[in-house]
């Protein structure tokens, strides 16, 4: 029984996921011959069906590593092709326009190549063979071909006639067997003969005399001999076979062929002690591989294990026999991730949101201020201070006086009604997925796009749903301060706290802005001359007309842009430093003065409406988010993900990835390596287990 073989077969290709090595190449038959030899038609009578690329131009240039497979329980026949993916063929003239494809991929200028395409053929009607076609051996090089053709043809195939590969070497009959390429070439590399199969084809071409002769030979003596065959297939007529249909196809090329070598039992008969016939062929190369298989069972178990040791080294010393699965990685991954979110969980509750929310706040504080106080000009001349309601007016506001009321009421009501539901969820909302995207920075998932986009979406995802109605409650909440704001001293001093430091960061920003602009003219007594003009344009001493284009008192348009920010700059650092002086101020230290200070009401105002945000935000969003976050995250990474996603998202890390197929590559040779264990017992030579090193 030929178990050997189909076993050795399946070892090859788990080998092949290994990643092979050449120490770890199992034999195959490797197919030589020159072109037009009919090597072609020799492989396609084995398979039973025409399926190996045709034309006129050299059309096999790639190995074609063809593996058969003896399928006795089902009818069924059909090719794959591992590498592609591509679902069972069972359109035997699609694998040839898939062979032919993949061949004529190959540049003309490169002519030939190295890299194989894998073909798998299922049949009941085929024997299980490992066989490699290689292209064909030019004798001439053609018009259109690079002169180094024949060079590479020949190279290519003398990588693959090594040992322990069985060479079947193909050569017409109707050529003088010293011209054979074929056999040139294995007597290259197996001189003596000894694991070389002589096809001859075209017998029926040369007279059946000189056929049996050929098939003597011993010019070229082979040890395991000469076949010879006539594998061409008779034209079809009348629909006795058709064409794709294995049974068919080589039950007529046995006909023909059988009929040929029976009207000469004389040369051919079982007298004439010669081999032929294809049937004859492909019992010899079941033979010969199984032969060969079990004679390289000990030198490939010992390659195997030595392979083995190295991955073991390597797992040892790189990865400190630290275990890791695709899975168990992801599984470790997610939970230190889920471990620091609780961290952040607990350095992220209402104080920070308070702090966020207020710093947003004070920003719409002081545009009401810029809008409402700060623009008006601090002494108008050609009016009598009293007349004019001015900044430095504001120091006298008296409490009953209506105009500094309707500024104080406007100032609160366009700050409670700025949508502070949607801004305070907007900032919380931000800072949220601005810390998961830090957290997320600062962990494994750096390394991999896949998990960081899940992570960053499974945040979006509950913060979107939540946004609507958070910003509504919010909203709602606050709605009492629209019509009425009860204060306390308490608030009020917490406020005048709180806006003489905000006062002064702006101002300090107001400063910077302004050595900035200094420094983009040129120096400070440059910027001093354009201000200087800029405020003599502004009281109409000097005239800027068309200004914006060709600028204007010797300075460019752009010179006297940056001056005119200059100048609102200075203005706002001075308004800003007499109003610190005003807060700071005994006036400003009771409730009661509240219009001489609007920049603490104000404050205080922002304090009440981002407390009480705060504590609806609270429960509408960050609490719910809390809850909700891990869970998210398990759905979108943890257990319904396939395998492949899961293998693909580990394999997103280098690092991980080499850890991983370490491993993978020891147990898949310990699979081998037990499973040519067995077939040693099986073979009847297994040496005890300990009788290993
Ligand atoms: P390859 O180039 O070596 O693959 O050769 P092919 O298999 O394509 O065969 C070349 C030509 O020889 C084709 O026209 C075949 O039909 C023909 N041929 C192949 N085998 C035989 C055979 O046994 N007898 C005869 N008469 N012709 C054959």
């Amino acid at each position: 029984m030929m178990v050997l073989t189909k076993k050795m077969i399946e070892i090859r290709n788990i080998l092949t996921k290994v990643g092979q090595t050449s120490a770890l190449t199992l034999p195959s038959i490797v197919v030589i011959g020159s072109q037009s030899s009919g090597k072609s038609s020799v492989l396609e009578a084995i398979v039973g069906h025409e399926f190996l690329p045709k034309g006129s131009n050299m059309v096999t240039r790639r190995p074609i590593e063809l593996t058969l497979v003896n399928t006795p329980d089902t009818q069924a026949e059909y090719g794959e092709f591992p590498d592609l993916g591509l679902r069972r063929i069972t359109d035997f003239s699609s694998i040839q326009r898939t062979l032919t494809e993949l061949n004529l991929a190959v540049p003309d200028t490169e002519c030939v190549s190295d890299d194989p395409i894998h073909l798998n053929i299922y049949s009941p009607h085929v024997p299980d063979l490992q066989l490699i076609d290689l292209p064909g051996y030019i004798q001439v090089v053609g018009q259109n071909q690079p002169l180094e053709l024949k060079q590479k043809i020949s190279e290519l195939c003398d990588k693959y006639i090594q040992p322990p590969n069985v060479i079947l070497a193909i050569s017409a009959a109707d050529v003088d067997l010293a011209n054979s390429t074929a056999l040139r070439a294995s007597r290259r590399v197996d001189p003596r003969g000894e694991r070389t199969i002589g096809v001859i084809t075209k017998m029926d071409l040369v007279d059946p005399r000189r056929g049996a002769a050929i098939l003597n030979d011993t010019q070229y003596p082979l040890r395991l001999g000469y076949v010879g065959v006539v594998s061409k297939a008779p034209q079809p007529t009348g629909g006795l076979f058709k064409r794709g249909d294995a049974g068919n196809l080589m039950a007529a090329i046995s006909r023909n062929e059988n009929s040929y070598f029976a009207s000469h039992p004389l040369e051919f008969g079982e007298e004439a002690g010669v081999s032929v016939g294809t049937t004859t062929l492909r019992k010899k190369l079941m033979t010969v591989l199984e032969q060969t298989m079990s004679a390289s069972l000990q030198a490939t178990t010992d390659a195997i294990h030595q392979e083995l040791e190295e991955a073991t080294y390597e797992f040892k010393v790189q990865y400190n026999d630290r275990p890791l699965s695709a899975e168990s990685y992801l599984a470790e991954s997610l939970d230190a991730f889920k471990h620091a979110f609780k961290q952040f969980e607990k350095s992220f509750g209402r104080p920070q949101m308070l702090e966020i929310l207020k710093n947003a706040l004070d920003q719409r504080v002081l545009d009401q201020l810029a809008a409402r106080y700060w623009n008006k000009p601090i002494t108008d001349l050609s009016v009598p201070p009293h007349e004019v309601d001015t900044l430095a007016d504001l120091p006298r506001a008296p409490p009953d006086s209506l105009y500094w009321k309707r500024q104080l009421d406007a100032s609160v009501s366009a700050l409670t009604k700025l949508g502070v539901g949607r801004l305070a969820t907007t900032v919380v909302a931000s800072a949220i997925q601005a810390n998961i995207d830090k957290l997320v920075a600062q962990s494994v998932f750096v390394n991999h796009p896949f998990a960081r986009q899940a992570i960053s979406e499974a945040a979006s995802s509950i913060l979107n749903e939540r946004f609507y109605s958070t910003s509504d409650q919010v909203e709602n909440c606050i709605k009492p301060y629209k019509y009425e704001i009860d204060m306390e001293e308490r608030e009020w001093n917490a406020g005048r706290e709180h806006v003489g430091r905000t006062l002064k960061t702006e101002l300090e920003q107001c400063q910077d802005a302004l050595r900035n602009l200094e420094n983009s003219v040129g120096g400070r007594r440059k910027l001093k001359e354009v201000m200087t003009f800029i405020d003599k344009a502004r009281r109409g001493e000097v005239a800027v007309e068309g200004e914006s284009k060709t600028g204007a008192g010797g300075f460019s348009a752009a010179l006297l842009a940056k001056g005119r920010e200059a100048a609102f700059l200075r203005d706002r650092a001075d308004i800003i430093n007499m109003r610190l002086l005003a807060v700071k101020s005994k006036q400003c230290r009771s409730l009661t003065n509240k219009y001489y200070c609007p920049e603490i009401f104000l404050d205080a105002v922002a304090s009440k409406l981002a407390a009480t945000s705060v504590l609806f935000l609270n429960v509408e969003l960050l609490s719910e988010f809390y809850y909700q976050f891990p869970r998210e995250l398990d759905a979108r990474l943890g257990r319904h993900l396939t395998d492949e996603e899961i293998e693909r998202f580990a394999k997103e890390d280098p690092k991980i990835r080499r850890h991983l197929e370490v491993i993978r590559r020891k147990e898949l040779l310990e699979l081998v390596l037990e499973k040519m264990e067995s077939l040693r017992a099986l073979e009847g030579r297994a040496k005890p287990l300990d009788g290993r090193d």
